[in-house]
């Protein structure tokens, strides 16, 4: 769908609002404190006490990033963004699931990296996701899952990726990312798919969804 300029300047001046880079730049920071807090002796020497504060973290900026993309405004709100927070800290259950076992110390032994850790999986399941809800008729309502999921999944990768490098299989695997391009990445993809969201009329969807909400 090409979008007039016009469109596409109100998209910029959407996504790029005072609001919205303030929240950001928020992110950004969270994510500088995040990484000296986990660093702390107390919190690295213990397992249980690593791996829950690093998927809490994980979770956040899950939640951060969506809340960036809608703004939260209502209450209504806050479900989604609880929703996104679910989807970026999900993906490390699959630790457990390649150790065939809940003990944490399998999990972090891991052989080679679990399944939804290879980032080639992002655009399958989105692109899963939205064939499903094509199938199933849930266009409207949840129109804004596959973009979810893309940023929760994506902003999850990225962090992983300044410790193991971000896994493309079947390519192989790229060296650790620095940490400022972390940051970047993080804080710029709630923008960049802000974006994308309007030009492809996700965003009107929703605030029509979201504009229906208020009238009940
Ligand atoms: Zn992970």
């Amino acid at each position: 769908m090409m979008a007039s300029k016009v469109e596409k300047t109100h998209a910029l001046q959407q996504c790029f609002s005072t609001e919205s880079l303030i929240s950001s730049l928020g992110l950004g920071i969270f994510c500088l404190v995040a990484d000296r807090l986990l660093r702390f002796p107390i919190i690295h020497q213990n397992d249980w006490l690593r791996a829950l504060s690093d998927n809490i973290v994980h979770g956040v900026i899950g939640m951060w990033s969506w809340a960036v993309v809608i703004g939260i405004k209502k209450k209504a709100d806050f479900g989604e963004v609880l929703l996104a927070g679910f989807l970026a800290s999900v993906i490390d259950i699959d630790h457990f699931f390649l150790a065939r076992s809940l003990s944490l110390k399998a999990a972090l032994t891991l052989p080679r990296r679990p399944f939804l850790h290879c980032s080639t999986v992002i655009p399958v399941a989105v692109m899963s996701v939205k064939l499903a809800m094509h199938l199933l008729r849930l266009r409207d309502a949840w129109c804004f899952l596959p973009w979810m999921l893309f940023i929760s999944w994506a902003s999850h990768h990225i962090r992983d990726g300044i410790r193991h490098g971000l896994w493309i299989c079947p390519f192989g695997k790229t060296s650790p990312l620095p940490f400022w391009l972390y940051v970047i990445t993080t804080l710029s993809l709630p923008h960049m798919c802000s974006f994308l969201m309007h030009l492809t009329g996700t965003r009107q969807m929703m605030s029509s969804k979201h504009g229906m909400r208020i009238d009940v």
